[in-house]
């Protein structure tokens, strides 16, 4: 893996979030309370304001911090799971992850989301979209294609009919629109891959 960057990386996430804030309240609105958008912007704009206090710990105590810091900031159903996301991964990493620590790490946060969740995959949550980028990274997958298979998981979502947080409410019209929180995490993989390779 290329040598990490944090700030960057903090950098390129608040800035990806802030430009699709409108698109992923968008999609909450419609199955959903229309809040996904601000609480991601909100979470991420408090991360990127302690950018200096997290890019100057080790890897694995700076992914602790930023979950806590998006635990007490996103809010929502998303703040705890996004935050539990950050926080196992930090348990897990190593300083300087190879691809199979990453790979092993990952694994170990989406079990954490969705015991935390009560969820699992194929219930229109983000899990449907991290479980994919996991299976991509222990396939030695580019970082390319690990973003392209995000973009198709997170597509994935529309047909499914949700069965955990407020879309399932809605039960069989839960059917035809994207998982906000699922779109979220592929924004998030394809920018993290894209600065870790540094690509525009
Ligand atoms: P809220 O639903 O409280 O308004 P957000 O709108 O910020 O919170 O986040 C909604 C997203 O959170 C959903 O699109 C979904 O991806 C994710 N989510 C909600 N509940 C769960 C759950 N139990 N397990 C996994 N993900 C969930
Ligand atoms: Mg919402």
């Amino acid at each position: 893996m290329a040598a990490l960057d944090l700030a960057r990386l903090i950098t390129a996430a608040a800035d990806t979030i802030a430009a699709h804030a409108e698109e992923l309240t968008t999609l909450d609105q419609a199955i959903g309370d229309g809040d996904h958008g601000l609480n991601m912007k909100r979470g991420f704009e408090a991360v990127r304001a302690d950018t200096v206090a997290f890019s100057t710990k080790s890897l694995p105590e700076a992914l602790k911090a930023i979950g806590t810091k998006l635990v007490m900031t996103v809010g929502g159903a998303s703040g705890p799971l996004f935050g539990t996301l950050f926080l196992a991964l930090g348990k897990e990493i190593s300083a300087e992850p190879d691809r199979a620590n990453l790979t092993a790490a990952f694994g170990k946060a989406i079990e954490a989301v969705a015991a935390r969740g009560k969820s699992q995959v194929g219930q229109k949550t983000m899990l449907d979209v991290l479980q994919p980028v996991h299976e991509a990274l222990a396939e030695g997958k580019t970082a390319a294609e690990i973003a392209d298979m995000a973009d198709r998981a997170a597509d994935a979502t529309v047909p499914m009919k949700a069965l955990r947080g407020r879309a399932s409410f809605l039960g069989d019209r839960s059917i035809g629109h994207m998982d906000a929180g699922g779109r979220s995490v592929a924004l998030l993989v394809r920018t993290i891959g894209e600065t870790l390779e540094g690509q525009p």
